[in-house]
């Protein structure tokens, strides 16, 4: 058996009913989808709309827009229109502003039941999107409960989320309108595990999920992935969003790492690179970053070792498809665990292009 036809560990998948949202389905079956959402100012059109290509480039499969006031709700229909991907309309307080987004052909509407107003205006939300197709994420966070749940979030912060999500949920079984996803975040990743993992027991709307202001890039990371690893790895999440105070370029790389990790999605091909230390030989960051950026197109499959010297090389060029370990004056180039050719360092680049495009 050759390095790329192993086997991997897979997550399980809990079942959850399955949603379309514009060419997307999302739950059921299908693969855990990654989501993001713009940081530009809605209503510039030009801002956004490049935003929204740039993210759907780096592999969002739907991607959120804040629509906050009229310009983004006036901005809205040209968005749709120019945008590759789904667009999800985050909807707060203006309930007005979901039926501008419905009719402005959002393929979901996500909604905050902490703040979107009476049950009045929620059913004349649900059912203008029930009549549009349009399914809808009750999107429930700690930091804009209803006053109605502070007592309960006081002593149980994952309960209040969990019963604020069921409340709100009422109002679309009375409608008869199943096209419903719910996401339960915090700031807490804790909080986030205890309330997604009480809703799947007794709920089988698909989760979205994430930890909410996870923070900035190192930080935000490892909040998200720590709550969102746990719960994928028990079978619970459907879509995710790893929320970052930076690029959200960045919030879709590392989502697709986490599920690749996981099992859960092919993603990009895997480098391995070593930390460095003072045996180090080659400028292992540079080095790197140069063959993830080769190595971008390459099937999910593939595993390049990058190691700073050869102490390592070896072992774990064994089990990659490439390997590279680099010496005083030469760098050695493993194919499959075995000893190919030794470079010198200044013939790298040529090499590695050359190496790297034999893995297709
Ligand atoms: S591979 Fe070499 S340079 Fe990299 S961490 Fe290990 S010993 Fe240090």
């Amino acid at each position: 058996m050759s390095v790329s036809d192993r086997q991997p560990v897979t997550a399980p998948r809990r079942p959850t009913r399955q949603v379309t949202v514009g060419d997307l389905t999302i739950g059921g079956d299908a693969p855990v989808r990654v989501q993001t959402m713009t940081t530009t100012i809605t209503g510039d059109l030009l801002a956004t709309g490049q935003q929204i290509m740039e993210l759907a480039s780096a592999g969002a499969e739907l991607v959120r827009v804040t629509v906050n006031d009229d310009a983004a709700a006036e901005a809205l229909p040209l968005l749709v229109k120019g945008a590759n991907v789904p667009l999800v309309a985050d909807i707060h307080y203006q309930h007005e502003l979901a039926l501008r987004s419905i009719e402005a052909g959002v393929a979901k509407l996500r909604i905050n039941p902490g703040n979107i107003g009476s049950r009045d205006k929620v059913r004349e939300v649900v059912q203008a999107a029930k009549d549009a197709g349009v399914p809808i994420r009750v999107g429930v966070n700690k930091g804009s409960l209803h006053r109605r749940y502070e007592k309960l979030a006081a002593t149980d912060p994952a309960g209040a989320l969990v019963q604020s999500a069921l409340d709100e949920l009422e109002v679309f079984e009375q409608l008869d309108y199943r096209d419903v996803l719910v996401s339960l975040k915090s700031s807490e990743p804790m909080e986030v595990i205890e309330a997604c993992r009480r809703f799947a027991k007794i709920s089988d709307v698909p989760q979205h999920l994430g930890v909410t202001e996870a923070g900035t890039l190192a930080a935000g990371i490892a909040r998200s992935t720590t709550a969102m690893g746990v719960l994928l790895a028990e079978g619970i999440g459907d879509t995710v969003r790893i929320s970052l105070a930076d690029d959200p370029v960045y919030e879709v790389n590392a989502a697709f790492h986490m599920l690749q990790a996981l099992g859960l999605r092919e993603g990009k091909a895997r480098v391995v690179a070593c930390p460095t230390c003072g045996r180090v030989e080659v400028d292992v960051v540079a080095l790197a970053n140069r063959v993830e950026e080769l190595a971008k197109d390459l099937p999910g499959d593939r595993v390049i070792s990058v190691l700073g010297c050869i102490v390592n090389g070896p072992g774990e060029a064994k089990a990659a498809d490439l390997g590279i370990a680099a010496g005083r004056t030469k760098v050695a180039i493993y194919r499959k665990g075995v000893l190919h050719r030794q470079v010198d360092k200044a013939e790298l680049d040529a090499v590695l292009e050359e190496e790297i495009e034999r893995l297709r």
